[in-house]
């Protein structure tokens, strides 16, 4: 079987984290604190702080920002659950926007007939890895009109004067925009080191600060080191020093440091990403030449003149099939000993949000390039031989239904 995306678990792997193990300091320390400084000079944001996960580094973020009840924060109706989730877990409203026909991001012009005076964060997803229209974004959420709607309902958000644009690039580390990387296309980027993602620390993720020269950085890293402690002043490293014991706790805060076990195969991932990034560019490119001459095909955008994807995902589309017909394909490429999947099922299908009276129906960009779309393995250790036998698999499924 090929499987879909197997982690890189190597001796050097494993060596990092046995020093971890056997550092006497497993939790957050040096080398979570080396692994932010790392991503924040890979990335050339202005700070970065690491996390347990995408998903409760974003949420504490917005919790951060001052988003609660009353305020709506714009999102694709395509992308992963975790997306909308943290929005509905501050008690905000996720407004959701159909995506491009093209790729699969979202659309800037649906997302200006979706901005309201409640609108407070827009949070763009870079889905497969490929980077949204970030300067037609920026454009929008700053021209007068616009801003004349924003309300902001505290400091922070009035020395902004605008909607905040928070990313999620859970899958887009190491794409780039205009020549820079992903962690600086926004005001806030958050990735995430989940096992299936491009660089991985098993679970975590990163909150990457880029805002404008107002804000000071240090003190909102600070700032966020105590929320994600428990509001603690002191982390448990400096409380083993010398008469260090003794801390406050500024606030009720949350639990999602990230640990330096988790940090330590953060390090090696990240030495070697390049290297990694390059070979999933390779495949990709396998894929593309392997499908160019199938008239049913149409291949995803992975670089365009402003674009360069991070090659997470290889989204392929086969025209003119139904769900049915792409689930049928799906079922044949398994029993050809292929693992693929599909990315993702649009939020308003999923019970959670239909219930809340999202309707897929408003989403038909959504529904289509989902019906239709079947995502290939890629991963820095899938062979030549096998990415052939993926495209001849697929093909020969594809076949077999829509003869
Ligand atoms: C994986 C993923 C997340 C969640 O990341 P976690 O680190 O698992 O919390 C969020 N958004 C998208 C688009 C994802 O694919």
């Amino acid at each position: 079987m090929i499987p879909f995306s197997p982690p890189r678990i190597d001796q050097k792997i494993i060596d990092e984290v046995s020093k971890a193990l056997l550092s006497g300091w497993i939790t957050t320390g040096p080398r979570t604190k080396l692994f932010e400084q790392k991503i924040s000079e890979y990335c050339k944001c202005k700070k970065t702080i690491a996390v347990n996960s995408w998903t409760n580094g974003m949420e504490v973020l917005l919790r951060w920002w001052g988003i609660g009840p009353g305020d709506e924060v714009i999102i694709p109706a395509y992308t992963y659950c975790a997306s909308a989730n943290v929005i509905i877990h501050t008690g905000a409203k996720p407004v959701m926007v159909d995506i491009n026909p093209s790729d699969f991001n979202i659309s800037i012009e649906n997302i200006k007939s979706a901005i309201t005076n409640k609108t407070k964060v827009i949070m763009p997803v870079d889905i497969s890895g490929l980077p949204c229209d970030y300067e037609e974004l920026f454009d929008l959420i700053n021209n007068p009109e616009i801003l004349s709607l924003f309300d902001p309902n505290n400091e922070k958000q009035k020395k902004l004067g605008r909607i905040l644009i928070a990313s999620d690039a859970a899958h887009s580390f190491g794409a780039e925009y205009a020549n820079q990387k992903s962690g600086s296309l926004a005001d806030i980027t958050c990735f995430s080191f989940h096992a299936v993602k491009n660089l991985t620390t098993a679970e975590g993720g990163a909150i990457c600060f880029n805002l404008p020269k107002e804000f000071n950085h240090d003190s909102i890293y600070n700032e966020m080191c105590i929320k994600i402690l428990h509001g603690q002043s002191k982390d448990a490293l400096s409380k083993t020093k010398k008469g260090g014991w003794k801390y406050d706790v500024v606030e009720p805060g949350y639990k999602c440091n990230m640990t330096d076990i988790q940090a330590a195969i953060g390090l090696v991932e990240l030495e070697r990403y390049q290297e990694n990034l390059q070979r999933r560019m390779k495949i990709f490119h396998l894929y593309d030449e392997g499908f160019k001459n199938k008239e049913w095909a149409i291949t995803p955008i992975s670089k365009t003149t402003k674009k360069t994807s991070s090659f997470h995902l290889y989204l392929l589309r086969i025209k003119n099939i139904n769900e049915e017909q792409r689930n049928e394909i799906i079922q044949h490429i398994f029993d050809k000993e292929v693992s693929v999947n599909v990315h993702f099922q649009p939020l308003p299908i999923l019970s959670a949000y239909k219930n809340l009276g999202y309707e897929i129906s408003n989403y038909p960009n959504a529904w289509d390039n989902y019906s239709c779309e079947i995502t290939l393995p890629v991963y820095y250790n899938l062979s030549n031989e096998n990415v052939y036998k993926v495209i001849s698999t697929v093909i020969e499924s594809v076949n077999s239904v829509i003869k």
